[in-house]
């Protein structure tokens, strides 16, 4: 796929990714800030053909929300409840193992289960639920928890996040999500999130677990109350981050939705500030190797065309999502495979099926579907980009 060649001031930057030079934060900002949507994409198009070649990946998985009741009031979610109010739920063990269940019959490479952070429930209840879903099926991959519910966990049980995070594996936890990131501008963060962990907290819970030997992916939540210069401040720590331990295997823009809550905003960001956003995050984020368009905040048809400034990664069939269309999202609760490789094939890439650590299972080749698939091999795909 050719791209157009960037004129004026992002000429220099596109030389830069094009060469593999790192962008710094005051380049990041002057894309950030520019209304060249096509010469930002170019750039971003760089980037992501370096990491995917002409790849596009997605997962078969299953969301599960284990509880939305919730000990903290962070002023943008709409998902949280407290025992007070009527429309709260909690899950029991046996009904997450229904879900479960019926995630398999599906064919689902990962679980992805998260929850608020409950006033009640018993350390045990957690690692319960890892125990009995390694038992069930110990295929899966369970990718569970932000880092505000270890942290409460670490409270609850008075550990250290090491001895949380190492006891949660025993158990069967596979890879940390990366929600809970938000915004880590300490000025904006309690804006949005007040008593949540603070950024140092949030790194410090990957950390640990990277250096465990876990992976976890990372997300920034915009399109609220930050500025330009916000986001880049989030993705530099996130650089940083990735630069020390090296274990974020994704990063996940996540689009800010407006309704139920009392943030001061009326709408979501716009379609030209999401692509402006996930293509600046591609071109800086150069240690991360995969940047997702995450359909349920952009819906299906602009995460497609996200595919073509940076994305490269639809994220999962999902069946059930809660957090976003309780904030308005109006997206639907799940994709299917065909409606995912469709959306692929039709943005030009190869549609590809990828496990939780983005290695490919199956990869679609004009209109076979090849259950091996070749590993990619990056520079005969650059070359056919370029
Ligand atoms: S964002 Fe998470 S921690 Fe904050 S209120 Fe909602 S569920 Fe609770």
């Amino acid at each position: 796929m050719t791209t157009p060649f960037p004129t004026g001031a992002l000429t220099d930057l596109h030389t830069k990714v094009e060469t593999g030079e790192r962008l710094n934060e005051a380049e990041a900002l002057a894309m950030l800030e520019s209304r060249d949507l096509n010469a930002l994409g170019a750039i971003a198009s760089l980037a992501r053909a370096r990491k995917a070649g002409n790849r596009a990946t997605f997962i078969v998985n299953r969301y599960i929300n284990y509880s939305n009741y919730c000990i903290l009031s962070c002023q943008f979610c709409s998902f949280a409840r407290k025992k007070r109010d009527g429309d709260g739920f909690e899950l029991t063990i046996d009904e997450i193992v229904t879900k479960a269940k019926e995630a398999l019959k599906l064919g689902v490479t990962e679980l992805h289960i998260v929850g608020g952070l409950h006033p009640s429930l018993p350390y045990s209840y957690y690692t319960d639920m890892l125990r009995t879903l390694k038992a069930l099926d110990p295929q899966p991959h369970l990718k569970c928890f932000t880092a505000v519910e270890i942290l409460h966990l670490g409270r609850l049980t008075r550990k250290s996040t090491g001895e949380i995070l190492a006891e949660l594996r025993d158990a069967g936890l596979d890879s940390l999500t990366g929600g809970g990131a938000e915004i880590f501008a300490p000025d904006i963060r309690p804006q949005i999130a007040k008593g949540k962990e603070t950024a140092e907290e949030w790194a410090s819970v990957h950390r640990t677990w990277h250096e465990l030997g876990g992976r976890s992916t990372c997300t920034m939540l915009f399109g609220h109350v930050e500025s330009l210069t916000d986001r880049i401040d989030h993705l530099r720590r996130l650089r940083e981050l990735q630069d020390e331990t090296g274990g974020f295997t994704g990063f996940i823009p996540l689009p800010f939705q407006p309704e139920n809550n009392p943030v001061p905003v009326e709408h979501p960001p716009s379609g030209f500030d999401i692509l402006r956003t996930i293509a600046v995050s591609r071109a800086y984020l150069d240690n991360i190797d995969h940047v997702t368009a995450y359909w349920v905040g952009l819906g299906l048809p602009l995460a497609q065309v996200a595919l073509s400034y940076g994305a490269d990664d639809l994220h999962g069939t999902i069946e059930e999502e809660h957090i976003f269309h309780m904030a308005g999202a109006n997206s639907p609760q799940a994709q299917t495979t065909a409606a995912m490789v469709q959306a692929i094939r039709e943005a030009g890439r190869v549609p590809v099926e990828r496990n939780t650590f983005y290695e490919p299972i199956r990869e679609w080749v004009g209109d076979a579907k090849t259950s091996n698939p070749t590993p990619p091999n990056l520079l005969e795909d650059n070359l056919a980009t370029a």
